[in-house]
């Protein structure tokens, strides 16, 4: 039986806790068939948390996330929260979040289901089969790089600059995780970077390389300049497995690979931090959309990135690869059988509710079990 195993959710605002909801029902569904024993604590975060204790996040929230294993986060944010002060806007929980627990290491798969390929807008054969996985740095480049502003100059000229700087132990850590990883996978790491053109890429590349001759000659590493992994991307997306790139380039490249496989409703993701002295390695656990107000209390989200996400903890929080890996064979069985919601329905009349998904999943959890 399995101990000591804490799980912090925060669902958040808008759809954000009723995508939690399926994904709680999965939990407990697993606890009755697995004996998972997961220590669950529920607390708010974003405009809920702000209307009801001030902050979009508090300390004692924080404490308690630092104190987990794995944060499962649903979604924050809306429109009734516009107006807040820039610091405790519902975005700024993220913001914290990923600061205190050191979240350096954004791991965005994509997966194309090959009920979805249609929806694609790649053609079928270049999708078919896709699976992959991109790990992008979060936590420094040039997005907090320093010197960073806008300055006015003599001649009354506006002079905008962004600093874009990594260090060697910055570099070092990304590219252990991408390589561990890849060892769950097939063992082929692309490094992405700009050495042509810029000083940082050009240590990332030394860096990168350094790591692999040290620790990982096994895994086949290639480096690969953006501009071309971007082309390659939409060009043959499937001779990619692992992608280890900074946080500019991630950040671009992660959305155009998502986008080959389809709704932001399917889209799940996972950033990791550094092992602390217990050992643990904190990990935080979410669907790359947001908290849809448009659709918020319909029952009509699609709480497949949710599920995904959690999915995804299991795998690389808890090494539950067995019962990681039947949540994402349910996933497919459930979307090959005809079974969608609304943002995924081939004909916007024909779908099912949130909840409806989530229960023909565990109908088909059942299936996967007795067979
Ligand atoms: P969004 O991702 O919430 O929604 C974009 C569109 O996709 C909407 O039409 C929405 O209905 C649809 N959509 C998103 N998730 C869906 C799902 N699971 N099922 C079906 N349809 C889905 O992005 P937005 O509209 O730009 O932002 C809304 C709010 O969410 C804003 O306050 C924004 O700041 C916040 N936001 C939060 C996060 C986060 O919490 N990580 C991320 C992005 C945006």
């Amino acid at each position: 039986m399995n101990k000591n195993r804490k799980i912090l959710v925060l669902a958040g605002d808008g759809i954000g806790p009723e995508v939690m909801k399926e994904v709680l029902l999965i939990n407990k569904w697993l606890d009755k068939n697995f004996k998972t024993n997961f220590e669950i604590s529920e607390r708010l975060v974003g405009g809920a948390a702000y209307d009801a204790e001030g902050d979009s996040i508090s300390d004692a929230t924080i404490e308690e996330a630092l104190n987990s294993d794995a944060v499962l986060f649903g979604a924050v944010g809306g429109d009734k929260w516009n107006d807040v002060k820039r610091e405790k806007r519902p975005e700024a929980a993220l913001l914290r979040l990923r600061k205190e627990m050191d979240l350096f290491a954004n791991l965005r798969p994509a997966i194309a289901f090959d009920a979805l390929t249609k929806s694609s807008s790649l053609k079928e054969n270049l999708i078919k089969g896709l699976d992959i996985l991109i790990v992008r740095e979060l936590t420094s480049g040039v997005y907090f790089g320093k010197p960073k502003g806008i300055e006015t100059l003599k001649n009354n000229e506006k002079k905008a600059v962004d600093t874009q700087s990594y260090s060697t132990s910055e570099i070092k850590r990304i590219a252990e995780i991408g390589f561990d990883l890849s060892k769950k996978r097939n063992k082929v790491v692309t490094s992405v970077d700009k050495a042509n053109v810029m000083e940082t890429g050009l240590l990332w590349r030394n860096i990168v390389n350094e790591v692999h001759a040290e620790k990982y000659n096994d895994i086949d590493l290639s480096h690969m300049y953006a501009d071309n992994c971007a082309m390659q991307l939409v060009r043959n997306p499937k001779q990619f497995d692992v992608i280890i790139t900074d946080n500019l380039f991630g950040d671009i490249l992660s959305d155009c690979a998502a986008m080959l496989t389809g709704s932001l409703g399917m889209l799940p993701s996972a950033s990791l931090g550094a092992i602390n002295i217990e050992g643990k390695r904190l990990g935080m656990y979410e669907p790359v959309h947001g908290s849809a107000p448009d659709i918020a209390g319909k029952d009509i989200a699609n709480p497949l990135a949710m599920i995904l996400s959690f999915s995804m903890m299991l795998n690389y929080s808890f090494n539950m690869i067995e019962e990681s890996s039947m949540i994402d064979k349910a996933v497919q069985s459930v979307l090959a059988k005809g079974n969608r919601t609304k943002d995924i329905a081939e004909k916007s009349e024909n779908y099912i509710s949130t909840s409806s998904m989530g229960m023909l999943l565990i109908e088909e959890l059942n299936k996967i079990l007795e067979s």
